[in-house]
């Protein structure tokens, strides 16, 4: 029914967390018949964020690529006046633009890419501890992390993923702290607003 190029943009939207059939259909429907110029400023957007855009080898959030084949920093790694001691560990790249937000906390980052899940198999193996370990220790030169805010969402997932981060590493003699329970039981970070958040992050507690 419709042509070959708008079948395959259907499938592809199709692809994108929280998008249907339909709503691929009409984003495809709307960017062939209405809007070309958006359509074609969105394929030069996509083909250069692939081509420049990679994960911080540091934290694990966007960063731009690096020079030469330099490691990617991103832009929070890069700023000095960032406290390299206080290490917040969050699950997913939204939840870390939530806490930046909140204007509340001034470390670094770690993000995990996902919380331990035995529903969805995911387990202790599929988290980057090791990686975390190596940054809490203060592996390659950097500053060893003194307190440790684990801010996983405060789901079933979330907390058993925060008790598996505090014994894998109170052994090393950090602090570890959680947020308070400021953002709703069950809620996501990414939905709580920023005086919340911030509230959470300045009353978190020892995680024992
Ligand atoms: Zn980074």
């Amino acid at each position: 029914m419709l042509p070959r190029k708008v079948e395959e943009l259907v499938r592809l939207f199709a692809r994108l967390p929280s998008v249907g059939e339909k709503t691929a259909q009409r984003f495809a429907l709307y960017l062939a018949s209405r809007e070309p110029d958006t359509a074609r400023a969105l394929g030069e957007a996509l083909v250069a964020m692939v081509d420049t855009v990679a994960t911080c080898a540091r934290c694990g959030n966007l960063a731009e690529r690096g020079e030469d084949g330099d490691e990617a920093r991103c832009a929070i790694c890069r700023d000095s006046r960032r406290d390299a001691g206080l290490l917040c560990v969050v699950a997913r790249i939204q939840d870390l633009m939530s806490i930046e937000r909140s204007r509340a906390f001034a470390g670094s980052y770690f993000v995990l890419g996902k919380l331990l899940s035995p529903l969805e198999g995911v387990g202790v193996d599929e988290l980057p501890l090791a990686a975390l370990e190596r940054r809490v220790r203060g592996a390659g030169g950097e500053q060893s992390v003194r307190e440790v805010l684990v801010a996983t969402p405060p789901s079933v997932d979330g907390e058993a993923t925060a008790l598996l981060v505090a014994r894998e590493l109170k052994p090393l003699g950090v602090t570890v702290t959680r947020l308070a329970t400021g953002v709703p039981h069950g809620g996501d970070l990414e939905f709580s607003d920023p005086v919340t958040i911030g509230r959470a992050i300045a009353g978190r507690r020892d995680l024992g």
